[in-house]
This record gives C-alpha cells, structure tokens and sequence, in this order.
C-alpha cells in the first residue's frame, strides 16, 4: 500500500503498490497527485554478503599479494638449486597487489617504485593466465582493464590465489 498525503488538501491517500509513480485524483479535492515510486529494496552489497568489508563506507584492505616467486618458477627454483628464487625475490621485492574495496593498486620497485591503480568501478574486465603448472601451484598473471578515460591496465605476474583475486574483484564491480 502507497500512502501520500494530498497535495492541495493533505488527507491521506492509500492506493495498492501496482499504482506507484501513477497520477491519482484527490477523492475529496479532486486534485491531481502524483504517487511515490516504490523504492526497491536494496540488494545486499554481494562483498558484505560474503563476509568481506562492504562495497559502501571507508575504504578498506581485502587482500594483499606478494608475489609467489618458486611457485611460479618451480624448475627454475629447481635447476638453479634455489638460486633463481633469490634473484626473484630480489627483483620483486617491494612489489605488492593490493585489493581494497574500492580499488586495486599494484606497486612494483624497490629502489624507484611506482603505482598503478584502478577503481573497481572502472574495470572492464579481470584476466586470469596460468600455464597448466601454474595451475598445480595456484599461481597466475592477473589482468585488470578498466574503461576509464585513460583505460589503465594492471598486469600483476606471480600473484598466488589469482582465482581467488578475480572473484574479489567481480564482487566489487558492477557486472
Ligand atoms: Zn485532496
């Protein structure tokens, strides 16, 4: 039931909801008032829904991923005795994918770092690669593309869980 009070004469008038956002008349006055539309009900955020931080209020982390050096290089780790795993973890050092629940923002460099950001509002589209060992080790290059004006692109390699990564993201995008 819609209840509006009357434009000109202020008594209450009730009519079913399939009458919502239709101009009725007045039964005393005869004026013409146009009904409220129903406001639907609110979906659940789909992150909150999950037991994540919510999609709406203060932004907050959600994931953070180091990147999963011997993971990604198993027979590299192997073959060089573990040698590679070092000079990896060297070169990635300080490097971080950081999901929040409003962005993702990739930082990579040690010694010159730099950031690439996107809102979750903005992407497009969240790519999974992963090699059929990556597959064994959970392991992958992540991909995110946004539709913003500038059209940034993350590209995250060596992310562990990167399944996991995706779906976060697609709870907190428009779909
Ligand atoms: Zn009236």
């Amino acid at each position: 039931m819609i209840k509006k009070p009357c434009d000109k004469c202020n008594r209450m008038l009730e009519f079913p909801d399939s009458h919502a956002g239709r101009r009725v008349e007045c039964p005393d006055c005869g004026d013409i008032n146009v009904l409220p539309e129903i406001a639907p009900v609110a979906a659940k955020d789909r992150a909150e829904a999950q037991g994540l931080p919510p999609d709406h209020g203060p932004e907050k982390e959600v994931m953070v991923l180091a990147p999963a050096n011997w993971r990604a290089h198993p027979f590299l780790t192997i073959f060089t005795l573990g040698l590679a795993t070092l000079f990896l973890w060297f070169r990635n050092l300080g490097n971080r994918l950081y999901i929040t629940n409003k962005r993702s923002i990739l930082r990579t460099g040690f010694f010159s770092k730099s950031t690439t950001e996107v809102l979750h509002d903005h992407v497009r589209n969240v790519q999974v690669d992963q090699s059929f060992l990556n597959r064994l080790f959970d392991v992958g290059t992540i991909g995110i593309s946004s539709s913003g004006q500038d059209g940034i692109e993350i590209v995250a390699h060596s992310v562990p869980r990167p399944m996991e990564v995706k779906k976060t993201i697609d709870l907190y995008r428009p779909l």
